[in-house]
C-alpha cells in the first residue's frame, strides 16, 4: 500500500489517534502524535458516564437483514431511531474525530477475554485475542473483526494517517497503522478506549443498532 512508503512512520510509532479541535483539546485533554509533545500529559478525560441505556428503539424485527459482518457474539441487530446516548467526552471522541489522552483510557492495559463493541452503535469491533501489549498508551490491536472497520485517508496536522472508522455508524476510532514491526501481522488499530465498550466472553452483547439515514 502507498501507505507504507510514508516517512513518517518512525516518528508516529507511537502515536495515535485523532484530531483535537484547539478549543476543546485543554478541557477534555490532549495526547496523540499529531500534537506536539509538550501537550501530551495534561489529560484528563474519559468517559465517566457509562453508556446510557439504548432507548428509542422500534421493535427489533426478524426481517432484519442479518449482518454483514464476521459477529462473534451478537448475531442481532435492532433498528433504531437513533444510537446510544453519548457523553460529552464520548461525542468528543466518536462524533468529532477527538482523541483520548495518552494512557488514560479504561482499556489501554485491558486483558480479559471478551470482545470490543462501538459504544455508539453496539457493532463488534474487535476481539481480546487480537490486542497486544504496544506501550503506546492506548489500546492496540493487529486485527478487527471482518468488516468492522473503514478506513479514510486523514491528511490532517500535516501528515497522512489511516483513520479507522465504524462500518456501521460511521463513529471515530482512532487510526490504523503498519509497518512497525510490533506483531506478525505488522498491524496496529491505534483505538481510543473511550469509543468502545469492552464485553466479557460469555455475555451477549446488546444488539448493534441500525439507524436509518435520513
Ligand atoms: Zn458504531
Amino acid at each position: 500500500m502507498r501507505y507504507l512508503l510514508l516517512p513518517l512512520f518512525a516518528a508516529l510509532a507511537f502515536s495515535c489517534c485523532g484530531h483535537e479541535p484547539a478549543e476543546q483539546s485543554v478541557r477534555l485533554g490532549a495526547g496523540g502524535g499529531a500534537m506536539a509533545s509538550q501537550d501530551r500529559g495534561d489529560v484528563v478525560t474519559q468517559a465517566t458516564k457509562p453508556v446510557q441505556p439504548v432507548g428509542d428503539l422500534e421493535p427489533s424485527s426478524d426481517k432484519d437483514t442479518p449482518a454483514q459482518t464476521a459477529k462473534v457474539n451478537n448475531p442481532k441487530q435492532k433498528r433504531a431511531m437513533s444510537y446510544n446516548k453519548l457523553s460529552e467526552a464520548e461525542a468528543f471522541v466518536i462524533q468529532q474525530k477527538g482523541t483520548e489522552g495518552r494512557g488514560v483510557g479504561e482499556y489501554t492495559d485491558h486483558k480479559a477475554d471478551g470482545f470490543y463493541i462501538c459504544r455508539q452503535c453496539n457493532a463488534e469491533l474487535y476481539r481480546s485475542k487480537d490486542k497486544f501489549q504496544s506501550s503506546c498508551g492506548w489500546p492496540s490491536f493487529d486485527d478487527e473483526i471482518d468488516g468492522a472497520v473503514e478506513r479514510n485517508e486523514d491528511s490532517s496536522h500535516g501528515m497522512v494517517r489511516i483513520e479507522i472508522v465504524c462500518t456501521n455508524c460511521k463513529g471515530h476510532l482512532g487510526h490504523v497503522f503498519h509497518g512497525e514491526q510490533m506483531t506478525e501481522k505488522n498491524t496496529r488499530h491505534c483505538v481510543n478506549s473511550i469509543s468502545m465498550k469492552f464485553v466479557p466472553a460469555g455475555v451477549t452483547a446488546p444488539p448493534m443498532l441500525i439507524v436509518k439515514q435520513p
